[in-house]
């Protein structure tokens, strides 16, 4: 066998670890030592979006504290189920920007694929937590409409693999869609959104740097991390081997309460991903989707800690604070 390469049918080690992920709300209870009080209700709205975090993910988490910021992220709650005014199925109105199944051209030089249903975690406050994946996935059996799209539309200049996350997709079949992409002169640029790098490092192998660089596409990689906690050595090792192949990193963050609401760990976010090399790009305004309320940060109080972020932190550590609007020409900046 040629070093590097796997027979078919084995997987990788980061596969591995992705099936190993907790599902069960008692196991995650368990393990952290919590009340068994959590495991009911946690069932209960599990019922609606499953329990997922990887293990690594939940060894950053302190035993035996309940309002620890990453197990905030994962934890289901009753309150969960409760229907919220204002709290909707599809906020930020992405079904109405679907042009193919699987691609969604709401801002102008840019589309987004939503190449995947699948996360390797499941983040409580997540936009998408409805999205009907079974009708808008292009990797299933309908590709071709989704490349036929960007092909014929030359003014697209960036395709951002989207999903779920776009990186639990193998390697190959990573390295394929980018090579059928590049293959469209008008595109320029590959922007991949992932959480994977944070929660699951051991998926930034060598073979994806590879896949990501093998195309002329320039490649952006926009992480998804929300709390320094989530930055361990393990991220920062992953990053400097995205970086070492030239993909700039950048970061995204979404404000939660009893996360990241507050001016030290969203400052000493910055100075993590800055250490990491990351820039952080946009910190986001929840999405008013159902089941989150109570991630909700009042507009006025991200602006306060978003002044404090500017009153401690050279400007490129500070990110733009952005609300998404159905029917926008852009991400709606709030300061
Ligand atoms: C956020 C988003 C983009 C990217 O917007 P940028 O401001 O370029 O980061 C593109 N398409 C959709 C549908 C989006 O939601
Ligand atoms: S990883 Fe991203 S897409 Fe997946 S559940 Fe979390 S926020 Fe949503």
């Amino acid at each position: 066998m040629i070093p590097g390469t796997r027979a078919a049918g084995q997987s990788a080690a980061w596969q591995r670890e992705l099936a190993r992920s907790i599902t069960d709300p008692a196991e995650l209870v368990r393990l952290l030592g919590l009340d068994p009080a959590f495991i009911d209700p946690a069932r209960a709205a599990a019922r609606r979006f499953p329990l997922r975090v990887p293990r690594g993910y939940l060894a950053r988490m302190k035993r035996g504290d309940p309002h620890d910021p990453l197990l905030a992220q994962v934890l289901p709650l009753d309150c969960e189920l409760r229907s919220v005014p204002g709290f909707t199925a599809d906020p930020v109105g992405d079904l109405a920007s679907m042009v193919a199944p699987g691609v969604l051209h709401k801002y102008e030089g840019r589309v987004l694929l939503t190449t995947t249903g699948a996360c390797a975690i499941h983040c409580r406050y997540c936009f998408r937590r409805h999205f009907p994946y079974g009708e808008a996935n292009p990797a299933t059996d309908r590709w071709n409409d989704a490349l036929r799209y960007i092909a014929g539309t030359s003014s697209i200049r960036e395709v951002i693999l989207s999903g779920g996350d776009p990186l639990t997709m193998s390697d190959a079949r990573l390295a394929d869609l980018i090579g059928v992409l590049a293959v469209n002169a008008h595109v320029e640029r590959l922007r991949v959104h992932t959480r994977l790098p944070v929660v699951l490092p051991e998926r930034v192998t060598d073979g994806l740097v590879n896949a990501l660089v093998s195309s002329r596409l320039k490649p952006v990689v926009v992480l998804h991390a929300n709390h320094p906690n989530e930055i361990d050595s393990g991220v920062r090792d992953a990053c400097v081997r995205l970086a070492g192949a030239h993909i700039t990193l950048l970061n995204q963050s979404v404000l939660l309460a009893g996360v990241n609401d507050n001016a030290d760990a969203l400052c000493d976010l910055s100075d993590a991903l800055f250490a990491a090399g990351v820039l952080p790009y946009y910190l986001h305004q929840l999405d008013r989707v159902e089941g989150a309320a109570h991630y909700d940060v009042p507009e006025e109080r991200s602006l306060e800690l978003h002044q404090a972020m500017r009153a401690r932190l050279p400007g490129y550590l500070v990110p733009r604070l952005v609300r998404e609007q159905p029917r926008a020409v852009s991400k709606i900046l709030l300061a």
